[in-house]
């Protein structure tokens, strides 16, 4: 179920717990800024997930109220992470799901890395 990427950021969300230790993830990457962990159901070889530390709902909240700290901590991280999973040369993907007609379903930020083989078309309709 996609979710409504103007409501107020709720600290219940999946990925907040994840953030918090409450429940498991598999650690990718931790630093100030944010944290990488593998997607529980991966789209493709590698399928990667980032998330700033801070509390913001989607890419719209986060661009528009976070600091420019925080928005070069979590960008630099997610290059770091591609790079460490040695996606550069071969190439990769990266994706943020918007709301409603981008199929976001967890109401926390969060980029996904995709690579590891030729991921096909952009888009399917
Ligand atoms: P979205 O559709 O919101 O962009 O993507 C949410 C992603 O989070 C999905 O790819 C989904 O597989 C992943 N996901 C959902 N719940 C969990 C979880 O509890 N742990 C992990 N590691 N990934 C999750």
């Amino acid at each position: 179920m996609a979710i409504d990427a103007t409501q107020p950021y709720d600290d219940s969300n999946i990925f907040a717990k994840i953030l918090r230790g409450e429940i498991p993830s598999t650690k990718v990457y931790d630093d100030e800024w944010a944290y990488a962990f593998e997607d529980i159901n991966p789209q493709a070889d590698i399928h990667t997930l980032v998330i700033p530390k801070g509390q913001y709902v989607s890419w719209d909240d986060f661009s528009a109220r976070a600091s420019d700290a925080e928005i070069g901590g979590f960008i630099r991280a997610v290059g770091t992470v591609a790079r460490a999973k040695g996606l550069v040369e071969p190439g990769y993907r990266l994706l943020a799901n918007i709301g409603q007609n981008g199929g976001q379903e967890v109401p926390h930020l969060h980029v996904h890395i995709f690579g590891g083989h030729h991921l096909g078309p952009m888009l399917v309709k």
